[in-house]
Order: structure tokens, then sequence, then C-alpha cells
């Protein structure tokens, strides 16, 4: 038999949450790297001594492109969001370092993503020209009654099975990509600005795209935190157009 654990109601969920555990990354990362040619210049103190050159240093290696300079720096998320998101996050294969929760090793905790009435639910236009709209009040109340009832008949059979002793990893096959799981997510603000470019919308892309809400909300929410530890980068990524150098 497998271990059942006590908690098996299932609870819903609309949110995302991205924690960053660990980091070492800074704007002088990028100046130190880029400054490494030229012996004397190397220096940590060179944002403070002379921001205004350092400001315009990030701007140029980012505006032509030259991206190795941005690679010298790490950044930890500890993220939580429903399996389609992780399903999707997972092909940005450059720069990024992933370990995810096991179905295998562990049981599965019954929290599933419901969209709150803030996602937009109808798509209009054709591919590639589409837009969303909210949807009535009935398309609202719909997705939310027949995703709980096929979430939470999903947790029961998965349940079920293990109840009977079926293996976890064959029981999981019931479960919907709705389901939550967690992962960490290492990557370096290269690789995070191409991932940016790509998942979220902004006014100031040159090159739009138009990403699935759920994964853009994970990364607004890294964009937030990396922001933070590197403001000159961060500014100069949007100043570009938010094209990953
Ligand atoms: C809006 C949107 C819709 C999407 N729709 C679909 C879809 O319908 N179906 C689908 O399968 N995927 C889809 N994707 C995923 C997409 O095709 C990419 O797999 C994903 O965005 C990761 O991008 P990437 O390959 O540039 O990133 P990474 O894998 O991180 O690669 C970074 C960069 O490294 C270089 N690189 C990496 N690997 C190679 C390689 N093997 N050869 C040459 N250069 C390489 C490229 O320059 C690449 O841009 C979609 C993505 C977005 C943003």
């Amino acid at each position: 038999m497998s271990e059942i654990s006590a908690e098996t109601k299932p609870s819903f969920r609309s949110e995302v949450t991205v924690d960053l555990v660990k980091h070492s990354a800074g704007d002088s990362d990028v100046l130190w790297a880029a400054r490494v040619s030229t012996a004397g210049e190397q220096s940590l103190e060179e944002l403070s001594k002379d921001p205004e050159r350092s400001k315009g240093l990030i701007n140029f290696l980012m505006r032509d492109r030259h991206g190795s300079p941005f690679e010298h720096n790490s950044m930890t998320f500890f993220i939580s969001a429903p399996i389609f998101v992780f399903r999707e996050f997972m092909r940005h294969r450059v720069g990024w370092s992933y370990n995810e929760e096991s179905g295998r090793y562990r049981e599965l905790q019954p929290v599933f993503y419901v969209p709150d009435a803030s996602r937009k639910l109808v798509q209009e236009g054709r591919p590639g020209k589409y837009v969303f709209v909210d949807g009535t009040q009935e398309q609202q109340d719909l997705t939310e009654r027949t995703m709980t009832e096929s979430y939470r008949q999903a947790y029961e059979a998965y349940q079920e099975m293990l109840a009977a002793g079926v293996a976890r990893e064959v029981a999981r096959a019931v479960l919907p990509v709705g389901l939550y799981s967690s992962m960490y997510a290492t990557c370096n603000a290269r690789s995070l600005m191409h991932f940016l470019g790509l998942r979220t919308q902004h006014e100031a892309a040159k090159v739009p795209s138009f990403p699935q809400r759920e994964i853009e909300m994970v990364g607004e929410k890294m964009e937030e935190q990396w922001a933070r530890l590197m403001p000159l980068t961060h500014a100069a990524f949007n100043g570009n157009g938010r094209v990953a150098p």
C-alpha cells in the first residue's frame, strides 16, 4: 500500500508564487566582466565611483548585444505554479537549471489552479493576431464550476488508486495540468532577459510577444525581484526594446 497523506481535500488557487531564495547578482558584475580586458579598471566599486559611466557602459553592451558580461551572476527562484506553466517554462534550455518536485517519490498534493475574475477568458481573432477579452459572468461561472468538479473527480481517482496499492508514478496519470507543482529555477541576467522578452508583454518591447497569462504572471514576479538587484541592467533592457543581448 502507498502511504496516504491526511490531506486529501482539494484546494483551489489563482495566483503563482515566486521567491528569490538565493542570489549573487548586481550591476557591478556586468561592469567588471566587461572591463576584464583593461587591467586596472576592474573594480567592484565602479558603480559608486562613476555611476554615469557605468550606466553608459551597460547601455552600450545591451544596445550592441554584447551578451556575455550579463552571465556572471546567479539567481535561484522557488516557484509554485500549475504544471502547464512549468511545461512552457522548461522549454527555456539555455542558461537555466531546474529541479522540480517528483510525482514518483511523493504523493502529489491536491492544490489546483482556477483563474480569478481578472483572467481574460475569451480569445478573439486569428492566431498571432488574437486578443483576449473578459468573458461573460456565465463563462466565468462555468469555468470555475467545471474546473473544480473535474479536479475533485481526478484527485479522487488518484486517491482510489493509491489506496489500492497502485504506484504513485502510475496513478498520477489521471491528474490534470492545472495541478500545482514547485521547482527551483536558477538563471543569470542574460537568460532571464531572454525569458522575459518572450514570456511577458510590455509596452517597451520592440518585438511583441503573446505569452500565456499564467507564465507571464511568473515572469512579472521574477522581473520585479531581478530589477531590484540590477537596476541599471533592467533599465537598459527596457531602454533597448527588451531584447536580450
Ligand atoms: C508565445 C509563445 C508561443 C509558443 N508556442 C509554442 C508552440 O506552439 N509549440 C512549441 O513547441 N513551442 C512553443 N513555444 C516555445 C518556443 O518555441 C521556445 O521553445 C521557447 O520560447 C524557448 O525559447 P528559446 O528556444 O529561444 O530558449 P532557449 O532554449 O533558452 O534558447 C536560447 C537561445 O539559444 C539558442 N539555441 C538554443 N538551442 C538551440 C539549438 N538547438 N539550435 C540553435 N540555437 C539554439 C537560440 O538562439 C535560442 O533563442 C512558444 C513560445 C512562446 C513565447
